[in-house]
């Protein structure tokens, strides 16, 4: 099955439950015993293995290419529990600088008082990963495109740097989806989404996601069933509906977010536009050789800096001041303030996130009515 048939019909039950062509969502917090052995497979909703859960699992699983997956609460629940199930005190996680600010809160936050630290390199030059590597370095942890500066870090290597050193190497797949990038094809062991975003993407819940191989992802699954971050089968439910238009969003927004992308970068008031379709992006190539299509992500920055932002804002009548993405609602933010905000100032612009960047999650809208917008509001 090609990714479209994937997409609906991968993971539905068969035969159908009741016949139900729609997978019924089951608000059951707690299903009959029937002599599970294992604390684990007991069904309750915590465990994340009721109907609508599994469902999700085997959807998941097949459009990642991976033998298992699994749902979480939140993205950041994926997250932690995905690091949390390779490390313990005195470990070492080795990441790119430019993460997701709730992830690299995580990392330089949390985890120290676990005992467990963090290094960041430059994801786009390997010769410089070696000297970051410790005895104890266990996990290679990498987005696919960074958010907000839209990088894409040098896939290929990082996979295979951490295989040869025995290293777990964890991608956060969020921004390309599985429409544009598998990273199992590249010889990453585990994938986490916030599956808030493109998966369900329709701005409407938090949720998260997993895939790897049995073994890995069942100790992730046992280290979420502890901590709590399970996902309501209500959540499961519109998860589920939204994945089933995954191809036809993604790839609309990638069109669509080229279009604005080339216009943006033809403009006078505008000095700089991040997006890897661009020829002019740093790694447009890579992007070409490896993504199928560059993503609805793209962040820019006007002469005025911050305050021509704020203005610009102000006079835009299509998309939404909010942080998020991935959804139909075109979203706009400035990073400084919303997903960056936790961040320390001068940490940020060492990333290159300055405070006049603005970041657009292109979504379903008519790319012509966006791009006549912004037009209007940037003149
Ligand atoms: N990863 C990326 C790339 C994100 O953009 C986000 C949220 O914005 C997360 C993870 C965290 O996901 P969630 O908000 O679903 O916990």
């Amino acid at each position: 099955m090609r990714v479209e048939t994937k997409l609906v019909h991968a993971g539905e039950p068969r035969p159908r439950h009741e016949r139900a062509v729609a997978m019924p969502i089951y608000q059951s917090s707690t299903f009959e015993y029937a002599g599970q052995a294992d604390y684990h497979d007991l069904q309750y909703i915590r465990l994340n293995n009721t109907p609508n859960h599994a469902a999700l699992h085997g959807k998941l699983a097949a459009l990642e290419g991976t033998e298992a997956a699994l749902v979480a609460s939140s993205g950041m629940a994926a997250i932690s529990s995905t690091l949390l199930s390779l490390l313990a005190a005195g470990d070492h996680v080795l990441a790119h600088d430019g993460l997701y600010g709730g992830t690299f809160d995580l990392l330089t936050q949390d985890l120290p008082r676990l005992g467990i630290t963090a290094s960041f390199v430059d994801a786009a030059r390997p010769e410089t990963w070696a000297a970051a590597v410790t005895p104890r370095t266990r996990v290679f942890y990498v987005e696919t495109l960074t958010n907000p500066l839209i990088q894409l870090v040098a896939l290929d290597d990082v996979a295979r740097f951490a295989r040869e050193r025995g290293m777990v190497s964890v991608i956060d797949n969020t921004l390309a989806t599985p429409i544009n990038f598998r990273p199992v094809e590249h010889g990453f062991d585990l994938i986490v989404h916030s599956a808030t975003k493109y998966l369900n993407g329709h701005n409407d819940i938090v949720a998260g996601a997993v895939a790897g191989s049995v073994a890995r992802v069942t100790a992730v699954k046992h280290k979420l069933d502890h901590l709590g971050g399970a996902l309501d089968p209500h959540a499961c439910f519109l998860l589920h509906r939204g994945l089933k238009t995954l191809a036809v969003r993604v790839r609309y927004q990638c069109q669509s977010a080229l279009e604005i992308a080339s216009f943006l970068a033809r403009h006078p008031r505008v000095v700089q536009v991040h997006y890897p379709g661009l020829e002019r992006h740093p790694h447009h190539a890579r992007a070409r050789q490896w993504l199928a299509g560059t993503g609805g992500m793209l962040s820019f920055e006007l002469d005025g800096g911050a305050a021509a932002a704020d203005q610009l804002f102000g006079r835009l009548t299509i998309p939404l001041c909010a942080p998020s993405l991935g959804g139909p609602e075109t979203l706009i933010t400035r990073p400084a303030t919303t997903s960056h905000a936790g961040m320390a100032p001068e940490i940020r612009r060492r990333q290159g996130i300055t405070d006049g960047l603005i970041r657009l999650s292109v979504g379903l809208e008519s790319t012509q009515d966006l791009i006549d917008d912004l037009a209007a509001a940037l003149g």
